[in-house]
Order: C-alpha cells, then structure tokens, then sequence
C-alpha cells in the first residue's frame, strides 16, 4: 500500500482542477471498477478471486467477487495481495470484441474527461487482445475507431501508443511492430516496451524496434523501474543507445547517473515518470527518492503520469501532481505539465501553443 496521504484537501482540489495531459497511461490498467462491474453483470459473467495469493496462502471462504467495490479493492490489491496477470486479466477480458473494445474506449476517455486530461498518449497491447479470435490489426483498428468516437463524444483526444507486452519472443514482437507502422497514418503515434521486465531485457527486441527507425513512429521504453540498479541502468542505456528511445518511462536510478542524464538532455528524450505507481508496487520507498528535481534542474524533460490509475488507491494524476507539488512546489507542477504537452507526440506545434495558452501558461 502507498504510505502517502492526502490531508491537504484544498491542495487536491487545486491539483484535481488543473487541465492535464497524460503521455503514459495504460488503457487496461484505468478502466474504472465501476465500468468493468457493469461489463461483467452485463454479460452474466462471475468475477472470482484465484484460490491462492501472492504469496502462495489460500483464499479462504467464497471468492467470488460480489460488487464494484470488492472489484476496486481487488485491483488496489495488485502486487500485494495479487498477481499482476490475474488484475490485469479482468479488464483485459472486458476487451476481446469490436463491440467491447469500443465500449471501453468510450469508458476510457470518461474517465480522462473526469480528471481534466483533454489529451492522452494511452497504450496497450493488443497481443492480450486477441483472445477471441481478434488479429492484432483488429484491435487497433477497432481502438482507433472507439478513441475517435470517444473524442466527439466527451472531447478528449486520445493518441494510442502500440506496446510489445515483453514475454513475446523477437518474431511476434516484430509483428505487433508492423501493425503499429500500419495505423500510424491513423493515429498510433509510437511503440513502447512494456510489462514483466526483469527476464525480458530490452536489447531481445532490438530488431523489432529499427523497423520504426525510418518511420513517423516514436519510439519509447519502460525501463529501470523493476529490476536492481546495475540492470535497470544496463536497460536503460540499451533502450536509449540501440532502440533509440524518444522516451523513457520510469528511470528509477537514473538521477545517480549523469552521463546518462547528459544523453536524456541531449536527445531531447522525455522522461515519463510515474510517482505513485513506483511507489505503490514497491520499487521505491518514497517519491523523493526519484529525485525528479534535480532531474528537470539538469534539463531533463521529465512528466508526471497516473500509469495504472485504476490499480492504485488515490493513484489519478492529481495525486501524483499532489506529492510532487508537496515536495518540489507549484513551479515543479507548472513545469511538468508544461513537459508533457511540448513533448506531446501527437500534437501539432499550433495545438500545443493553444492548449498551453488555455491554461494560462
Ligand atoms: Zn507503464
């Protein structure tokens, strides 16, 4: 569980206000409970706890899942109670047909409409969407059409970016590669390695990520967020020397490292921090440990994102702008959103400008 704690009420409501934009979240790991409650009574589908917890102790009494909140306090759960592939498998099997996949899309953007985020770079991988039959052309395709439904529908512009989920092997990764290059007239605007890092290096997917390096694709990596330090800097340089990173999502160490910190600056590399969900899975002890003011003082493009808001307890962006804010002030928040829209891929300059002047900044 997240040790930090939201007392300052009128400081959340300031942070709760601020019209953000997003450039990492997952679109599974932020479907509301309540949304995918109503998906599984919708359908006559039972939701039921696994027989065992993470740490191999049975479940004892009935598992079955009986309501949003039980659903909420599951998913909150991630980690610590549960295992990530039995959380995640929920949403997920709420996203296996034209149908849902759209529907979700819509819940999605109702969610970004709730927390004041008006554009959103949100990933996924579609190799989990194919359950039913779907190919991976299909569940982009059919996100695509959900986002720009959900875009006249609740105004949030959603900008999707393609994730390898890293335990498939070179040829699929190559695979789900191609098909973002197919929809990047679309909107897909980049790919990302995500998921289980600490047996799946980076530099296994090497390949899949030069078929970008000629393409309008950008390129970004989840790296140095679960593994020691030794290795989490090892996938970072890999992930920004030989795949070419445009962005980086975590970096937990990366503030020790200065030449690495010269290379982010240098290549205009953004940093896509997420406070709250290192903190809530454990991979920090506390957010000051990330050092993310000494990173955007040595001119590291860093942003703040929610991740996998619907998997934290109090885990939305404001919260994470609320921690930040409590320890590095209010110029620290302007900054960071002013990061995440210039370093906005799927905005044209003309956009940014006018978002940025909406906001007052
Ligand atoms: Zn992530």
């Amino acid at each position: 569980m997240n040790k930090l704690h939201f007392d300052d009420e009128s400081y959340l409501s300031a942070m709760q206000r601020r019209t953000n934009v997003l450039n990492h979240i997952h679109w599974d790991g932020s479907i509301p409970a309540d949304d995918l409650w109503r998906f599984y009574q919708d359908n006559r589908k039972k939701l039921f706890l696994l027989e065992k917890y993470i740490d191999g102790t049975r479940v004892e009494g009935d598992r079955e899942i009986k309501s949003a909140d039980e659903l909420r306090s599951f998913q909150t759960n991630l980690f610590t109670k549960y295992d990530i592939v039995s959380v995640f498998s929920i949403p997920v099997g709420a996203m296996q047909t034209e149908e849902d996949i759209k529907a979700m899309a819509v819940a999605h953007c109702r969610y970004l409409r709730s927390q004041r985020t008006v554009y959103a770079e949100s990933r996924f991988a579609p190799w989990y969407h194919t359950q039913q039959g779907l190919s991976i052309d299909q569940v982009i395709g059919y996100a695509l059409e959900g986002f720009s439904q959900s875009w006249e529908e609740e105004g949030v512009k959603v900008k999707p970016i393609i994730c390898i989920n890293r335990e498939v092997d070179s040829e699929e990764a190559k695979k789900i590669v191609r098909a973002a290059l197919n929809f990047s007239e679309r909107g897909v605007v980049g790919i990302d390695l995500a998921c289980y890092e600490p047996p799946f290096p980076p530099e296994k997917f090497k390949e899949a990520y030069a078929l970008t390096f000629d393409s309008p694709l950008k390129r970004t990596v989840h790296a140095d967020e679960m593994c020691p330090e030794e290795e989490g800097i090892r996938n970072l340089t890999t992930a920004i020397d030989d795949l070419r990173a445009d962005g980086i999502s975590h970096a937990i160490h990366l503030w020790k490292h200065p030449k690495l910190i010269e290379k982010m600056r240098e290549k205009e590399i953004r940093l896509e921090s997420n406070p709250i969900s290192n903190l809530t899975c454990s991979f920090i002890r506390d957010i000051a440990e990330l050092h993310l003011d000494l990173l955007i003082k040595q001119g590291v493009k860093v942003t703040i994102n929610s991740d996998d808001p619907a998997m934290w307890s109090n885990g939305d962006l404001a919260h994470n702008l609320y921690a930040v804010g409590k320890l590095y002030g209010n110029n620290f928040v302007d900054m960071v959103i002013r990061n995440g829209v210039e370093t906005a891929w799927g905005l044209a300059e003309d956009e940014k400008k006018q978002f940025l002047e909406n906001i007052g900044m």
